[in-house]
């Protein structure tokens, strides 16, 4: 292996493999360092990656990647202790545009790194990152590893939510408890024609299922189909299970969630095949870190992109990979400048697509949930009861019925409680 590449790439993770696909295509020399056995062994996520950004960096990816099902209905359930409310939307457009797929990171990720590979790059596993090195001028001109220094005109980190190597070299603090959510996943097997019959789906069809709700603690569940698996897990902001003085708090709650009356039926007779955990970065633009410096860029979630909203991290990662790959390939046509004035090309792209544009529209949105709390607790537990009764009945005329759910809906939020916090989601949210 030579000691100098033109870039240097840490981390073989969505960002990192679509950043060296990048710049190995424009024939620039690239390394990958990545710390696991293979791309992939010890990544986790939820389960689903974006059809349209994985296409412009792989056209026609879905002849080899390893897709389990594409989904074709989004669901979302508010719970209550015994019951839930769904609002769902089914297309056959998802499947014929072919908007989402699920996928197992440790295939997924193998499978794009050697696409990397395939395009000319040269990956290292199993060897991790631990530094930078700096020129005397403090420009990063390689990095250090636990098997030796390799110098690069650039270096692009990609090395996830921890974001050790961007931490060292000064671009940023320790990520605080209220920007970083913990995600716990059990992997389920289910017979395939099992996973069908319960989601009503056929051939390669899948299901993505968001769960709010039925509990004091904030946290956001998912559940997604594989081919004969289910991937099922939740979310929970690390400062809330201080608060919650339960750091156990993310197994209770997946516990409860596995015998609630409307889940258990969809896992029932599943076995457990894996556990696993990750961290999450979802402080959103107002905590994102500076994005580049002299001789190096950060991308995915070392850079904290990731939309909380809507659980998009994975695209988020892949664009800012190739936008910082575009970077180093325009640096290197000026002439070899790679000081931080010729990088900063790197966040107008961000800043010119959905990446940072969406980020910069919810960028209240993460401060708005955590302090307005009762979104996720107390609103699924009063549209269920507020369902529960209009749809009874009882023998007592309808208006006794509205009058009730009235004087529910005002007994526990209150008439101007109620205004705000629709105008505080207008404002925040929708406006
Ligand atoms: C529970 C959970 C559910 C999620 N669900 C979804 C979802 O459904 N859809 C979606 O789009 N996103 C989802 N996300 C977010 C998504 O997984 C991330 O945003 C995305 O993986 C970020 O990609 P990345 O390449 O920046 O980082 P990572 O995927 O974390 O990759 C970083 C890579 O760098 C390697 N590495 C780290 N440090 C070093 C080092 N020092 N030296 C060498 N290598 C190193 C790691 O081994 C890894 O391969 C979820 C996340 C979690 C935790």
């Amino acid at each position: 292996m030579p000691e100098k590449f033109e870039v240097v790439v840490i981390g073989a993770g969505p960002a990192g493999a679509a950043a060296a696909i990048t710049t190995s295509k424009a024939g620039m020399n690239t390394l990958v360092l990545e710390r696991g056995d293979f791309s992939g062994a010890k990544n986790m996520f939820g389960g689903l990656v974006f059809s349209k950004p994985t296409a412009e960096i792989i056209p026609e990816f879905w002849k080899t990647a390893p897709i389990e099902r594409k989904i074709i209905e989004h669901q979302y359930w508010l719970l209550s202790e015994e019951s839930h409310v769904q609002i769902s939307h089914r297309n056959q457009k998802f499947i014929r545009d072919f908007n989402s797929f699920t996928a197992f990171r440790a295939r997924f990720d193998r499978w794009f790194a050697s696409q990397a590979e395939a395009a000319g790059a040269t990956l290292v596993t199993k060897t991790t990152a631990t530094g930078v090195l700096m020129d005397s001028s403090g420009r990063i001109n390689g990095v250090s590893t636990d098997r030796g220094d390799i110098n690069s005109d650039v270096v692009i980190t990609c090395d996830g939510a921890n974001s050790l190597i961007a931490k060292g070299a000064g671009l940023h603090n320790e990520w605080k408890p209220e920007d970083i959510a913990i995600g716990v996943k059990e992997t389920y097997s289910l017979p395939k024609d099992k996973i069908e019959d319960r989601f009503n789906i056929r051939g390669d069809e899948g299901v993505a299922l968001m769960i709010y709700g039925g509990r004091e603690e904030e946290y956001a569940g998912f559940l997604y189909t594989n081919k004969d698996t289910i991937s099922f897990g939740i979310g929970a902001i690390m400062s809330d299970l201080a608060k919650s003085k339960s750091y156990n708090m993310p197994m209770q709650v997946l516990e409860w969630l596995k015998k609630h009356p409307s889940i258990k039926p969809l896992l029932e007779g599943a076995s457990l095949r894996e556990y696993t955990a990750h961290l999450i970065p979802e402080g959103g633009y107002n905590k994102i870190p500076p994005l580049y410096t002299d001789g190096m860029m950060v991308c995915g979630d070392a850079a904290m992109l990731v939309n909380a909203l809507n659980w998009e991290g994975t695209n988020f990662a892949m664009f800012s990979g190739r936008f910082a790959g575009q970077t180093a390939i325009a640096a290197k046509k000026s002439g070899g400048n790679f000081s931080a004035s010729q990088l900063a090309k790197y966040q107008a792209y961000l800043e010119n697509s959905f990446v940072l544009k969406d980020l910069k529209k919810f960028r209240d949105v993460p401060h708005f949930i955590s302090s307005h709390k009762h979104f996720l607790t107390l609103y699924p537990e009063l549209m269920n009861d507020l369902l529960y009764r209009f749809f009874e009945v009882d023998g007592r005329p309808k208006e006794e019925h509205l009058n009730e759910m009235k004087k529910e809906l005002y007994s526990k939020r209150g008439r101007i409680g109620l205004i705000k916090d629709a105008i505080g989601l207008y404002r925040k949210v929708l406006s």
